[in-house]
């Protein structure tokens, strides 16, 4: 088995981590641009990384106008803020959204594409970025991908480069305690969708099997207290370092077609990304199940359950669900088809199959 692994971003971790390192910011140049959405400035991110930059004389200008599933335009609004304030590096703070979001502007700062950032080949010229995640879901912060919504295709793309890699990762669970039980939840459940599916994907390998193994372990070992929506900062570091965890492992093997379903039901009908994700994962599970006996075995012994158990878990974590008519789930399952998450997991799912799943899911 494959064991190549290749996550090239450092980690402070630990409660007041910004403030505790503020050294950390200081090789990256005069000023930066901090990009986030508007509860950096509530949860007490913002306000530590305004005085970690002040500690080291470093300036700062806030571009906080990042929105859910971000949008071509405010990335390349935020490029322009970039290049007219001739920035020095990026500082991402917020959920996915802004992380992804600060990709992307990090890019367009030093690169014109003039053939559309979808297209793009990108180059290594590309702005420093720093990450402090404030939902513990995405694992952004150690992925080298960007994913923004492509209103043409009418879906969310990801654009992915090694030049995307965040340089530094602050991991402080302190920023969540104001986060919503809904997000948590989400988010988390995000989390164990992408362990899952890289344990699933043609790139897993015995290293980042180790990692989803841990990162599940951290994850389902908060379980009750996500059912309950009770919350100590030590398990708002676990789900962080969990979704961490599991961010390490998509950033070496990638996704699957639970994403690549997912994309839809947030772009046609907002519902947000790792809800998205725990509404189908169940049934691709029993989906991969059915067209290859065995090949879920390992991933019910990482999660210590089985199918019938994981559903009914994560089934209690949503409530209840929308149900979506039927040439709306065909459409869906074509468009997942064509989707390169689809043929980058080892089971070979047809759109036949993925109609299925989306069926049981939300049909
Ligand atoms: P999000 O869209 O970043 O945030 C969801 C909501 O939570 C927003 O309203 C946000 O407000 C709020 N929020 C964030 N932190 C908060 C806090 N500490 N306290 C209170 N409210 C807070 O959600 P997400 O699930 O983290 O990110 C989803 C995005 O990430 C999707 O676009 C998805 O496609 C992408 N994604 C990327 C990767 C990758 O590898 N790059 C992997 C998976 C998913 P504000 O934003 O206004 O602050
Ligand atoms: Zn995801």
């Amino acid at each position: 088995m494959d064991a190549g692994f290749f996550v090239p971003v450092r980690i402070v971790g630990g409660e007041n981590c910004v403030k505790k390192g503020a050294q950390h910011f200081a090789p990256f140049g005069r000023s930066a641009l901090i990009v986030c959405g508007k509860s950096a400035a509530q949860n007490g991110a913002l306000a530590d990384v305004k005085s970690a930059l002040a500690a080291n004389g470093q300036s700062a200008v806030v571009y906080d106008a990042i929105p859910q599933n971000p949008t071509l335009a405010c990335v390349y609004e935020g490029a322009r803020v970039a290049r007219e304030n001739r920035v020095d590096f990026v500082v991402a703070i917020g959920g996915g959204s802004p992380m992804d979001a600060a990709k992307a502007i990090a890019v367009l700062a030093c690169q014109d594409a003039p053939e559309g950032l979808f297209a793009h080949a990108i180059g290594n010229a590309v702005l420093p970025m720093i990450h402090i995640p404030t939902t513990a879901g995405t694992g952004s912060e150690v992925t080298p991908y960007a994913i923004i919504t492509n209103d043409e295709q009418k879906t969310k793309q990801s654009i992915s480069s090694p030049a995307l890699f965040p340089r530094i990762a602050f991991l402080d669970g302190k920023y969540m305690a104001s986060l919503p039980q809904e997000v948590t939840v989400n988010t988390a459940l995000d989390a164990v969708s992408h362990a899952v599916e890289g344990m699933l994907s043609v790139r897993a390998g015995g290293m980042s099997d180790l990692f989803a193994k841990q990162a599940l372990s951290l994850l389902l070992g908060e379980y009750e207290n996500l059912l309950a929506g009770s919350y100590t900062p030590a398990s708002r570091q676990n789900l962080l370092y969990g979704a961490t965890l599991a961010g390490m492992v998509i950033a070496n093997t990638g996704t699957t077609p639970v994403h690549g379903m997912g994309y839809s039901l947030t772009y046609f009908h907002g519902v947000p990304h790792g809800r998205a994700n725990g509404l189908l994962l169940p049934n691709f599970l029993k989906e991969c199940e059915r067209i290859w006996p065995g090949s879920t075995r390992k991933v019910f012994d990482a999660l210590g359950m089985d199918l019938q158990t994981f559903a009914q878990k994560v089934k209690a974590l949503l409530g209840r669900r929308k149900k979506l008519p039927e040439e709306e789930l065909r459409d869906f399952a074509a468009r997942a088809a064509k989707n390169k998450n689809v043929r980058n997991c080892r089971v070979p799912f047809t759109e036949a199959d993925l109609y299925t799943v989306l069926k049981r899911s939300v049909g």
